[in-house]
């Protein structure tokens, strides 16, 4: 199964529907929940890449119908640090740090912490399709995540996108915009953020 791409409101952010799992969930439940094509029980874990409100703003109430929400725990710390308006305010389930894998039906999905864009941004990578889910930190056609948000780091931003760079990746799943054969749009994003950012 591929991923089910659905574009969400407030501000178009991608949410991605997997087996048992679905990666960001928008900023409005009932929009969400008229999308899903599968019933909410079968969904197991809501995946938050990052705590802002247009990716995360849905998650605390498909929470209360019974999805386990994981997040980074940098992530957490920093929205209750700055408490600020560009923040989803949610208590997760599963905490991660980076490194885990979780069985998401067929596919499997390990966790990159990949800080910058916020200082607990994640990625999800399927190993063997060779699929990433890479939130706000990095964007096809050469585009990367801001970091002039609270939490935002251009150097952690440029590592991360280093460490992603080296990944084998095919299809690219971003937070913003259309899914994307990979090529080397991950090492081109790194090299413009070396360029634009330093
Ligand atoms: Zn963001």
């Amino acid at each position: 199964m591929k991923p089910l791409r659905i574009v969400t409101p407030p501000l178009g952010a991608n949410s991605y529907l997997l087996e048992n799992a679905i990666i960001d969930v928008g900023g409005d439940t009932r929009f969400l929940l008229n999308k899903l094509s599968k019933g909410l029980k079968e969904i197991e874990y809501v995946f938050l890449t990052h705590s802002h409100f247009d990716h995360a703003g849905a998650a605390s109430d498909l929470q209360k119908i019974g999805c386990r929400v994981v997040m980074h725990r940098k992530e957490y710390d920093s929205m209750k640090a700055y408490m600020s308006q560009f923040f989803a305010m949610v208590e997760p389930d599963i905490f991660v740090e980076g490194g885990e894998t979780f069985e998401a039906g067929e596919l499997r999905l390990r966790v990159i912490h990949t800080p910058g864009h916020t200082s607990g941004s994640i990625c999800l990578y399927e190993p063997e399709k060779k699929w990433l889910f890479s939130g706000d930190t990095v964007f096809p056609y050469g585009a990367f995540g801001r970091v002039d948000l609270p939490g935002g780091s251009a150097l952690q931003l440029i590592q991360s996108l280093e460490l992603l760079s080296k990944l084998e990746v095919d299809m690219l799943y971003p937070g913003h915009e259309e899914p994307v054969k990979n090529g080397n749009q991950i090492l081109i994003s790194y090299n413009n953020a070396r360029k634009f950012l330093i």
